[in-house]
């Protein structure tokens, strides 16, 4: 076996391709591999691949890089026949090592994907060197066509969340298929057309709107009123961390102030707002002690405490009763803070207690954002939402991808 038989191997080239020659050029640190075809095969028509092949035309020189070879770029050239074909004419025929249009070998392509899941498009380029744009046009395009195979036919319970690289910056919004983990699109902004968009997006697909069921939020307005317009078959739940959320802020409220003139207080913010499960031991026993001292703070824990009672109910009737006298209770605590909260939850009334139906929450989401967060810094330097797209896909659309509308 020669040389030019063993790269043929490694490449895995069958017939009529083989390798003509090869050049090997330590001081330019480059490795070329000739192609070239047999005389008189036949090619298959890349529109309709019928019949044994077409005979060739003419053929015409094209360069693919390939993955270096150790220290050495290496290049794949080739002549390319053009077929003519009886029903198309004269056509470029598809080599089996790169896909159309593509200056670099599927190998190199894979290669590229792979790493650019793990760092930023701009390492990735360095590392291979290859130009940092035509990377991202290969990565666009993967995704392109993840989006063309994408099923979403059984998509029903969505969440949908906020996620921004930076608190206050460049909000996006995410939309997840809530039973298959996944997300399904992403839009820039978080206002109630964020919403519009994608009820868009569904239409392009020729998805029934009506084919979503249940949404699942927190309690910001925007999305709220989006959905309602958008959606308007569709039920909303409040997202209960999210409204615990809303509590916990009340509870801290009180403590701040009071801490002024109950000096105990101090440093004792992370006990009244984490889940008594999450705490240490001694921090459980601090929290005990303090629930135990007669003080507003723990009153306004104490109403927490049976707000979250809510969760376990199941029928709505039932829940809703348990609900109305919370409410009494906490808006005749004379805590501020607490009273302020209990009207928030008055507003979100039914969306809240559409838990006890749904027992969907938003949990899936925030975990599928702080993946996405990671994948935006590799992004980093590219501003646009196209790129933060793109990298976002790999990491969350898993079968699904998060698309963008055109405007
Ligand atoms: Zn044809």
């Amino acid at each position: 076996m020669d040389e030019n038989q063993l790269f043929a191997l490694a490449l895995g080239l069958t017939p009529p391709w083989f390798i003509e020659k090869v050049a090997f050029d330590p001081g330019q640190k480059r490795l070329d591999l000739f192609l070239d075809f047999k005389r008189g095969s036949k090619f298959l028509c890349p529109e309709c691949g019928s019949g044994e092949g077409c005979p060739v035309h003419d053929a015409t020189e094209k360069t693919w890089r390939h993955l270096d070879f150790f220290q050495h770029q290496a290049f794949l050239t080739a002549r390319v026949p053009r077929i003519e074909c009886q029903t198309h004419g004269v056509r470029l025929t598809n080599v089996p090592w790169a896909r159309p249009g593509s200056g670099f070998t599927l190998l190199f392509e894979a290669l590229a994907l792979l790493m650019c899941q793990q760092m930023p498009v701009t390492g990735v380029a360095k590392v291979m060197q290859a130009n940092a744009n035509t990377l991202w046009r290969l990565l666009s395009h993967y995704v392109e066509k993840a989006v063309a195979d994408a099923d979403y036919s059984g998509v029903h319970d969505v969440g949908t969340d906020e996620c921004a690289q930076r608190k206050g910056h460049n909000y996006i919004t995410t939309f997840c298929d809530l039973e298959q983990s996944r997300v399904v699109f992403v839009a820039e902004g978080r206002r109630k057309d964020t919403i519009r968009k994608f009820g868009t997006f569904l239409d392009r697909r020729n998805i029934p709107r009506e084919q979503i069921r249940n949404f699942c939020a927190d309690m910001w307005e925007p999305y709220r009123l989006g959905i309602t317009e958008e959606f308007p078959e569709a039920t909303l739940t409040f997202d209960r961390y999210h409204v615990m959320t809303v509590f916990n802020r009340a509870i801290d409220l009180v403590r701040r102030k009071e801490v002024r003139s109950v000096p105990f207080l101090k440093k004792s913010r992370y006990l009244w707002l984490k889940n008594r499960g999450k705490l240490t031991v001694s921090q459980q026993s601090d929290l005990d002690w303090l629930t135990r001292m007669d003080c507003k703070t723990s009153k306004a824990y104490q109403i927490k405490l049976t707000l979250q009672r809510l969760w376990n109910h199941t029928d709505r009737a039932d829940a809703e009763v348990f609900l109305k006298r919370w409410y009494f209770w906490a808006t005749h605590s004379r805590l501020e803070p607490v009273i302020e909260a209990a009207r928030s939850i008055k507003r979100h009334w039914q969306g809240i207690l559409q838990f006890v139906d749904s027992r969907i929450t938003t949990g899936i989401v925030e975990g599928l954002n702080s993946k996405i967060k990671t994948a935006m810094k590799r992004a980093y330097g590219f501003k646009s939402f196209e790129y933060l797209r793109t990298v976002i896909y790999p990491v969350a659309g898993k079968g699904g991808v998060p698309e963008s509308v055109e405007n």
